[in-house]
Formats: C-alpha cells, sequence, structure tokens
C-alpha cells in the first residue's frame, strides 16, 4: 500500500502495537504491517498454525487424518470444511492419540504407533496424515521417525505434517506443513513413472458446497479436464497423479502459491492464478485457462459459455442493485484473493466498501488492494474482535461478508452478514455462485430485522 495509505486517526483506542496493522486509503507514504506473528494477547481472529495445515489437508476424502495431541485439538478442527466428496467420508471423521498428563510426562510416541497400528488394521487407508499439536511438539515427539516406521511396516503413506501451533503465531506457516506434506505425497518413488496428460491441476480449491464441480463443469464444457484439486474431492490415488498434469490453476493462493512453485521446480508444471468468484472472474479465468491451451475450439467453446452465463448474473444484480446501491459494507476474510472477489462483486452491486482485511494477506496483497477501494478506507490485517467492532460502527456498516468468527459481532451490532467461510455448504463460486451471493447480499442487507435490533450502532433493546 506504498504511496496510497495513511494511518487511521482513529487510533487511540487501538492496541499500540497493532496500530501499524491498521491504515486507511489515502495519500500519504504508510505500508501495512502484514505477515508477523499475532501479537500476544491481541484475540487474533485467526486460527492456529495446526489449524492451518488442517484446512487445507483435511479435504483429502480417503485419508485418515490423525491429531497427535490432546482432544481439543482434534475438536477444535473436526469436519473443520464444507468439503463435499464424491466417494469416501473417511476425512469427515476426526481421529485423535488424545494426549493426557501422563503422555506428556513419559512421551507420547508409543501412544502415537498404537494408534496408527489400530487405524491401518481397522480402517485400510491409502494415507495416514499426523499431525503434530503445541503438546506433541512442545515435548518432542519425534513424529517423523513414528511415521517412517509406520509407513514400512504397513506399507501405506504414513506422513508427518509438522504444524505444531506455537511454532509460529501466523496459521500460513500451517499452509506451508500442509504443502510439505502434499508434496511428500505425490512425489513419485525411485523407478515410479507418472503419465503426462492435457489435464490441469486445481490447486487452492476445496469444493466447499460442491465448487469444484462447478468449475470442472465449465471446463468439460469447453473440452479441459481437471486431473484433481488440491485437495477438495481429492482421493490419494488421484494426487499421485499430480505431476503427469500440463498445468496447475491456483486459486487460493495463500495456501498454494508455494505448493506451485514446488511442483514447477520439481515437474516442470507451469502455473497460473486464477479465481472463480464472481460473474468477471469467472470469465476472466476461464479465457486465461483456454488461452494456455491456444486452440480455437477451446476459445470459441468459451466464449459461448461465458456468453450465455453473463446474461443471467446481469439480470439478476441488476434486480437487486437498486436496493444495494450506496450500501455500506466491510469485508474480513482469510485470504486476500476472496478479498479482492468480493470487493469486485459489491462495488458492481453499486455498495461502498469502508472496512476490509484479511488474516495472511502479503504486503504486495495489500497493495493492489488499496488500488481497488476509494480514498478513506480502513485495511486491517490479522484483526480482533475489538478493532472489527469499533470500525463496524464507526464506518456505519450495513453488511458484512466474513467467516464464522466475525458472524456474532456484526448479528450482535445488527449489521447483515454474507458466510464466506471455509465451512459452508452452498457454494459461491462461478456464474451460478454469484447469483447465489447477490441474493444472500440482499436478503441480509435489506432483512427487516435490523430495524428491531440496530437503532443506533451499539445501542440495542435488551
Ligand atoms: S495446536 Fe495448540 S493452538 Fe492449536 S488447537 Fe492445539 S493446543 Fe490450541
Amino acid at each position: 500500500m506504498e504511496n496510497t495509505c495513511s494511518q487511521t486517526p482513529e487510533q487511540d483506542a487501538l492496541i499500540t502495537e497493532r496500530q501499524h496493522s491498521i491504515v486507511t486509503t489515502g495519500n500519504t507514504k504508510t505500508s501495512i504491517n502484514c505477515t508477523d506473528d499475532s501479537l500476544a494477547g491481541s484475540v487474533s481472529q485467526r486460527a492456529c498454525v495446526f489449524c492451518g495445515a488442517r484446512v487445507v489437508l483435511n479435504p483429502v476424502t480417503d485419508a485418515v487424518h490423525l491429531v497427535h495431541g490432546p482432544i481439543g485439538c482434534a475438536a477444535y478442527t473436526y469436519d473443520i470444511r464444507g468439503s463435499l466428496s464424491s466417494g469416501s467420508e473417511m476425512y469427515r471423521r476426526s481421529f485423535s492419540t488424545d494426549m493426557k498428563e501422563k503422555d506428556v510426562i513419559f512421551g507420547g510416541e508409543k501412544k502415537l504407533a498404537a494408534c496408527l497400528a489400530e487405524l491401518a488394521e481397522k480402517h485400510h487407508p491409502p494415507a495416514i496424515f499426523v499431525y503434530s499439536t503445541c503438546v506433541s511438539g512442545m515435548i518432542g515427539d519425534d513424529i517423523v521417525a513414528v511415521c517412517k516406521e509406520a509407513s514400512l511396516t504397513y506399507d501405506i503413506d504414513v506422513i508427518p505434517v509438522e504444524s505444531s501451533g506455537f511454532i509460529s503465531g501466523n496459521k500460513i506457516v500451517g499452509y506451508r506443513a500442509a504443502g510439505e506434506a502434499l508434496l511428500r505425497l505425490i512425489t513419485p518413488k525411485e523407478g515410479e513413472v507418472i503419465e503426462k496428460t492435457r489435464k490441469l491441476n486445481f490447486l487452492g480449491e476445496y469444493n466447499l458446497g460442491g465448487e469444484k464441480w462447478v468449475v470442472e463443469r465449465y471446463l468439460r464444457e469447453i473440452g479441459i479436464e481437471i486431473n484433481v484439486a488440491f485437495t477438495g474431492d481429492s482421493t490419494v490415488k488421484a494426487l499421485k497423479k499430480a505431476p503427469g498434469s500440463c498445468l496447475n490453476i491456483v486459486q487460493c493462493t495463500g495456501s498454494m502459491h508455494w505448493v506451485a512453485n514446488q511442483m514447477y521446480e520439481a515437474f516442470g508444471i507451469p502455473y497460473l492464478d486464477v479465481n472463480f468468484f464472481g460473474a468477471e472472474n469467472t470469465a476472466e479465468s476461464l479465457r486465461k485457462i483456454a488461452a494456455f491451451y491456444d486452440d480455437p475450439e477451446i476459445s470459441a467453446r468459451t466464449e459461448a459459455l461465458i456468453e450465455r452465463e453473463m446474461q443471467a448474473v446481469k439480470d439478476v444484480n441488476e434486480k437487486y442493485r437498486k436496493s444495494l446501491e450506496g450500501k455500506r459494507a466491510a469485508i474480513y476474510v482469510g485470504g486476500a484473493f476472496k478479498a479482492f472477489a468480493i470487493i469486485r462483486q459489491l462495488t458492481e452491486l453499486g455498495m461502498e466498501i469502508v472496512l476490509t482485511g484479511t488474516q495472511t494477506g502479503k504486503k504486495t496483497e495489500y497493495e493492489r488492494m488499496g488500488s481497488l477501494l476509494n480514498e478513506g478506507t480502513v485495511i486491517i490485517d490479522d484483526a480482533n474482535p475489538a478493532e472489527i467492532e469499533k470500525f463496524l460502527i464507526e464506518k456505519k456498516v450495513d453488511v458484512m461478508a466474513g467467516g464464522v468468527k466475525e458472524r456474532f459481532l456484526a448479528y450482535k451490532l445488527g449489521v447483515g452478514f454474507i458466510d464466506h467461510n471455509h465451512d459452508r455448504k452452498d457454494g459461491l463460486i462461478g456464474f451460478e455462485g454469484a447469483i447465489r451471493f447477490t441474493k444472500e447480499v440482499y436478503a441480509t442487507t435489506c432483512s427487516p430485522v435490523w430495524k428491531y435490533v440496530r437503532h443506533e450502532y451499539g445501542e440495542t433493546d435488551q
């Protein structure tokens, strides 16, 4: 955000050390503090490193996900994504070594080995992901050695995910741990040959409410097949074929750019950034992919699909725009790619973005974000509830788009809310998702309920 932002003038009520993580778009030279560890005691909206790893890996449908830690870590991330499966439902179970005091004192490796034996014998999974947590990391359990031993004994992939919650105050470190686990899984064993295909891999797509299937349908219509998504509705077998693809498309850049770069280095697969949230973004992404294949028939089918689908979105947007024009919106989401898409969608509906931010945005992403917003918009990195509440009130927000932790803040203040969380069960992707999004924005922003809750910001009938 260099050259475009100033520190927000309303700093007095904020934690001093957080002041450089909050900026207002404007004309002075100040750049936002981001990608740092969360400030201890600030009650960040971010999740922990382990949670970051689990949201990336959990949609691998037929793998066993074993959390090596106290039961709370597994409960916290149980069925954490709204990812749908076309086959196995194994991923929706949550296994834990349920570490207790005795394990902390004497070590948890034996218990982990026993759990792996039980899981391998009872469920015969093609792979087991073993997540380290704060407690197992702190006492120094060697999960890498235990996993290696179990892999040899049961002849399956037993993959350590080194995601102890305390290793960083930023969940993006968990994305990296998950990425390393995925690379370990897909790297061909010595002598193994993966067949090359014209298919593509869809990285950073988690099939929430069947979103991967929507994009798969569009791509199939234009003549392109998805090899496997990382990781929505994926299987271990399909992931192992990923090195044979001719292209990676990357949607959630925060979780998958590193993996895409590694796959380029290791297997020579190029990648393109895509974004299927919002109709304009979907059209642009389809055109980008079609251009890569450089086939006139694919290009013609792409244009025909876009023309057909765009008309339906335009009709719906026109209908609701009248009611939404001029309403004030806030956005706080996990990754920047999602924030970009929501900014674009709400702006197309005539709404004014007055507050935005992310949990894991990078400097370059915040710079781009600043360029999309009007002067005076507050941008927060790694927000906490007090900051969000303060700006929802000060900016007189009508509707907020965010995740599960923001929902209740908005409702308590009588602010409409759009759920864009990773546990959604209704997809928001593609042209049909854009239509659903517009209808949801209208329903919540213009709901008559708010007149009974929000007399003035922060004042409600008790
Ligand atoms: S890994 Fe640590 S921070 Fe994360 S849920 Fe477990 S105890 Fe909590």
